[in-house]
């Protein structure tokens, strides 16, 4: 019998490449929506996989026993519901108590209901990883024992860009809490991706909701910008990768409470907009030239040699996930 994997969130961007993943290993997969009109997205996103894919609907999660039904007979979880949103004006309502209590649901939930589940594989980010506040930061390397010291207090003033970094950071921390404190009987991993970039797999009916990520890809070309904008965040993933990570991340048994960092290598917006314009003749008008081909400016880096020697994690090329990405917004 094959396992069935939980997905939370399975209407967003990163879990419909993550359901992909699974459902091509051979896996069943059931995915938390919280409306019809998300699991139908979904099932069309995976049509050839129709038999193995099946939904359970989870209005609110920020609710106590929000999952517990979603994780009934369940043999794994893959987390990715949290709400990734750069403009929120409440924060606790918006960011922090869905991203924290999402997490801390699952987990509950898990343990007092799913007594098969070995691994729960949780979507974190490198919002949990990287000090805004140090900018730049000329020759820094971050590694997994980084942490985003933002505190709540703080992103008042600082924002709702910092304050989706804290909600990352404080759910990623909350679910490491709860497994030093009530020992379940399974283990959990956290990836820590920074920018998510490459192809969708769902179609949209307006570009206005795509996701956060792709829509920073998106407006690079589409004419609403006059300059280049600053880069926020200076190392990207592929999702196809990032998928691979959380398979990885689940079926590896060495990741037993492990934190991984997956980023591909850095980036730039000036270099992305130098790239469609030279390979996208008809997007030349819309893209901004800014500074062309200035070259990468001295950023911190990302460590991501655990996730190597640990997962075996590979990456694409930044033209595939570009080239991809492009091609299939021009497409929709
Ligand atoms: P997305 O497309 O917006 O997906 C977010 C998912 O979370 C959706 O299924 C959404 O459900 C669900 N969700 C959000 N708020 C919720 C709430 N309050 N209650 C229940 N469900 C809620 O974003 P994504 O880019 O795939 O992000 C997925 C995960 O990756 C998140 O944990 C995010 O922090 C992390 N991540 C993303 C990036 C990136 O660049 N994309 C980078 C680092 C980490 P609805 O569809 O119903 O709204």
């Amino acid at each position: 019998m094959p396992e069935t994997i939980l997905v939370t969130g399975a209407s967003g961007y990163v879990a419909s490449h993550v359901i992909r993943q699974f459902l091509e290993a051979g896996y069943k997969v059931r995915g938390t929506v919280r409306n019809e009109a998300s699991a139908e997205k979904v099932r069309h996103a995976h049509a050839q996989y129709a038999d193995n894919l099946s939904f359970s609907y989870v209005k609110d999660m920020s609710v106590p026993g929000a999952f517990n039904e979603a994780v009934q007979g369940i043999d794994g979880i893959i987390h990715t519901a949290s709400p990734f949103i750069l403009d929120a004006k409440d924060y606790e309502k918006e960011l922090f108590t869905p991203a924290v209590n999402g997490t801390l649901f699952i987990l509950q939930a898990a343990k007092a209901h799913a007594p098969g589940v070995r691994r729960i594989v949780i979507t974190s980010s490198f919002a949990s990883v990287l000090d805004v506040t140090k900018g730049l930061r000329p020759g820094y390397v971050y590694t997994e024992t980084n942490w985003n010291p933002m505190t709540v207090e703080e992103t008042h003033a600082a924002g709702p860009s910092p304050a989706y970094l804290v909600s990352k950071t404080l759910a990623e921390k909350a679910a490491f809490d709860f497994v030093e404190k009530e020992k379940p009987g399974f283990s959990i991993a956290t990836v820590t991706p920074p920018m998510v970039y490459g192809p969708l797999l769902e179609t949209y009916d307006s570009m206005e909701k795509l996701n956060t990520s792709s829509m920073d890809i998106y407006r690079l070309f589409n004419g609403s910008l006059k300059e280049v904008p600053d880069t926020a965040f200076w190392a990207y993933i592929d999702v196809r990768d990032l998928a691979r990570a959380h398979y990885l991340a689940y079926t590896t048994p060495a990741a037993a409470n492990q934190r991984y960092l997956t980023a591909a290598r850095n980036f730039s917006y000036q270099i992305l907009c130098d790239m469609i314009r030279a390979k996208y003749p008809e997007l030349v008008a819309t893209t901004p030239e800014g500074r062309a081909n200035q070259p990468l400016p001295d950023v911190y880096r990302l460590d991501t040699s655990k996730a190597k020697k640990e997962l075996g994690l590979e990456y694409r090329s930044l033209e595939e996930t570009l080239f991809d990405a492009v091609d299939t917004f021009l497409t929709m």
